[in-house]
């Protein structure tokens, strides 16, 4: 599990997050939901160690990783502008993190396939980024966050560049991953249907604060204050 614990974020004089707690179970994957400016990127660059808090501690099981830098977290990410490689090939990209860490270019190779399996797109291995699709990057983005068999996986708006189709298409794709992987997830989004289709439980957060945390079916049914009801669109 992932526990924000007291966890608080200013830059300079200004508070983004104050004392939040935010615990994310083994396995689930959860939503953090709000409008923009409310502080949802600033809460997952301190998990995965971006920026570190300036108040309050960060968890991961018993393990307290506020201190420790994003390269030993063993967390994989995927922002909104997931930038490959232009000169590298699309293995070339999945397997850069394995090849950082020293490891044999044949056993490279092997993770590289197996990984590239699981988000289907062992045809395209050879190819560079410019010569794919937005959905078809995506999913080297994805590979390449998952090939270091990340405990945690960090998304910020994975799918925000991608048109309609695709978009819809990738959401189940994500989904699927996370359970067959069974890691633990945060997905940061701004698109209530994105999270409500997507997540075990989602968090609403208002301006550095998480209004109410439930499933998508609490949350829709029984909506704590009219700021969650107008955010899922289902207004009392
Ligand atoms: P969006 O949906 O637009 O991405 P968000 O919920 O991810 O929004 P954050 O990026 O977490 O929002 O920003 C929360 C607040 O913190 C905003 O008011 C933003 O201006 C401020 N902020 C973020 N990063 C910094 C920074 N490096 N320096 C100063 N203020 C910052
Ligand atoms: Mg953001």
């Amino acid at each position: 599990r992932i526990l924000l614990d007291n966890f608080s974020k200013s830059f300079g004089s200004t508070k983004v997050i104050e004392n939040m707690r935010l615990e994310v179970g083994s396995g689930e994957m959860l939503a953090l939901l709000g409008p923009s400016g409310c502080g949802k990127s600033t809460t997952l660059f301190a998990v995965c160690g971006i920026h570190r808090p300036t108040g309050g501690r960060i968890l991961f099981g018993d393990r307290d990783v506020t201190d420790l830098p994003s390269q030993v977290r063993n967390v994989g990410v995927v922002f909104q502008s997931y930038a490959l490689y232009p000169h590298m090939t699309v293995a070339e990209n999945i397997g850069f993190p394995l090849k950082v860490k020293g490891m044999p270019t044949a056993e490279i190779r092997k993770e590289v396939d197996r990984i590239a399996a699981l988000v289907q797109i062992g045809n395209l291995m050879g190819r560079r980024p410019a010569e794919l699709s937005g959905g078809q990057q995506q999913r080297v983005a994805l590979a390449r966050a998952l090939i270091r068999k990340p405990d945690v996986l960090l998304l910020d708006e994975p799918l925000a560049n991608l048109d309609a189709k695709l978009r819809l298409e990738m959401r189940s794709e994500i989904r699927r991953l996370q359970r067959e992987t069974g890691i633990t997830a945060i997905l940061v989004t701004h698109d209530q249907v994105e999270a409500m289709s997507m997540c075990d439980r989602i968090a609403i957060m208002k301006e550095g604060e998480i209004v109410q945390i439930a499933t998508p079916a609490e949350m829709y049914n029984d909506p704590k204050t009219a700021f969650v009801a107008g955010f899922l669109g289902n207004p009392p």
